[in-house]
């Protein structure tokens, strides 16, 4: 076994504080690692804190992570040692399942294996993430890195990156489209710089007001005050769609009224409560809601190429990682500009 160190919460009502474990030994098809950073999605704090499920515990967090790569195994084909490399939510999946046959790994039917707060495909061994020293994963599930981006502000794009672009490439929102991306965070920032690219008219949806100059300088187009009902009165019936990245409780009537007719809330925020949507918010327009999950592999390799090729990071703000509980709070607060990533050197 290699050893390892990290941050790790040792249950949910606990903060997250030093911990020793080990990594499996390098097999012929992993390759291993060392983390530079890892970002620090809300999924990790809906996780340590049991928001949708009881947890695995000890768990360390991290899916946004990247690296450079010290050992491979035998078989390895795709990197070699001094590789830039990086591992997002999953680690594994069945790869048989219809879903794995056509690129839709995180759609996995048998239950993939997530990169923490879950089990290898072996469903006993417990998956530990990037809020690490070093990562030894299968290379069908390590990214390739391009060499040009800014390796720390790459890391976000791991999840909140793949998490945005997915959808918007899956619905083709683009050219003609008006886009709004509710919620201006961590996926929100990374929806409106793929919705600019893509060529749609963006607006952001957001609670905070002090955002709008951010809002503007990532490429939006209009920013609405959501909680100003002036502003939402004529942002009514204007989208074709919201891209949902709010991460806590919200009214869906609110935001359904400013999709146009035949228009899609496509959510990818993940509130611990049941939505409550009111069936006249979509029965009058013929409106949906829609959900998504990060991305395939195949389809976040593409990501990260466009990325380089569009010039196109996260905007973050570096952390030590014994900062990562007060980043939790501000989080919490939507005080995230806008998105935190953890100098693994600190550790
Ligand atoms: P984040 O950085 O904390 O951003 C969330 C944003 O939502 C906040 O900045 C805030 O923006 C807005 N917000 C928060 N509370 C709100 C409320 N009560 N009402 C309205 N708006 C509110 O979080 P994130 O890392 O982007 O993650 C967002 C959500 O996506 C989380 O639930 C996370 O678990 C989920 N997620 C899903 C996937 C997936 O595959 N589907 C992947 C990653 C993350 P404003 O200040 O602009 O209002
Ligand atoms: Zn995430
Ligand atoms: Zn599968």
């Amino acid at each position: 076994m290699i050893p390892a160190k990290g941050y790790a919460a040792q249950s949910a009502e606990t903060d997250l504080a030093p911990w020793n474990f080990e990594r499996r030994e390098v097999g012929a098809n992993d390759v291993q690692f060392d983390v530079a950073y890892c970002g620090v999605c809300h999924s990790d704090l809906h996780q340590i804190r049991n928001d949708w499920f009881p947890g695995i515990f000890p768990m360390v967090p991290g899916h946004e992570i990247v690296g450079k790569v010290v050992k491979v195994g035998n078989a390895v084909t795709k990197f070699k040692i001094g590789d830039l490399a990086a591992v997002g939510c999953m680690v594994d999946s069945c790869r048989t399942c219809e879903n794995c046959q056509n690129g839709l790994e995180q759609y996995c039917l048998k239950g993939g294996a997530p990169t923490y707060n879950g089990f290898e495909m072996d469903r006993k061994t417990p998956t530990y993430g990037g809020y690490s020293n070093t990562i030894v994963t299968n290379e069908d599930f390590v990214l390739k890195v391009p060499e040009k981006l800014d390796l720390a502000a790459t890391a976000p794009l791991l999840c909140a990156g793949i998490t945005t672009y997915s959808p918007l490439k899956h619905w083709k929102v683009g050219k003609g489209h008006k886009l709004a991306v509710l919620g201006l965070g961590g996926l929100g920032h990374m929806g409106v710089k793929f919705g600019v690219a893509f060529g749609a008219e963006v607006t952001v949806l957001s609670t905070s007001p002090k955002k709008e100059a951010d809002a503007k300088k990532l490429g939006a187009h209009n920013f609405v005050v959501t909680t100003d009902p002036e502003q939402v009165k004529v942002a009514k019936n204007s989208f074709d769609f919201i891209l949902d990245t709010v991460s806590a409780e919200h009214d869906f009537s609110l935001y359904l009224s400013m999709l146009k007719t035949d228009g899609v809330h496509i959510l990818v925020g993940l509130p611990s409560e049941a939505l409550k949507v009111p069936p006249f918010s979509i029965v009058g327009g013929r409106k949906s809601v829609a959900g998504s999950s990060i991305g395939g592999i195949q389809e976040t390799q593409e990501m990260l190429d466009f990325c380089a090729e569009h010039n196109i990071v996260s905007d973050i703000e570096m952390i030590d990682i014994k900062d990562i509980n007060t980043a939790y709070e501000r989080m919490l607060k939507g005080d995230v500009r806008y998105r935190f990533v953890i100098d693994m050197a600190t550790l």
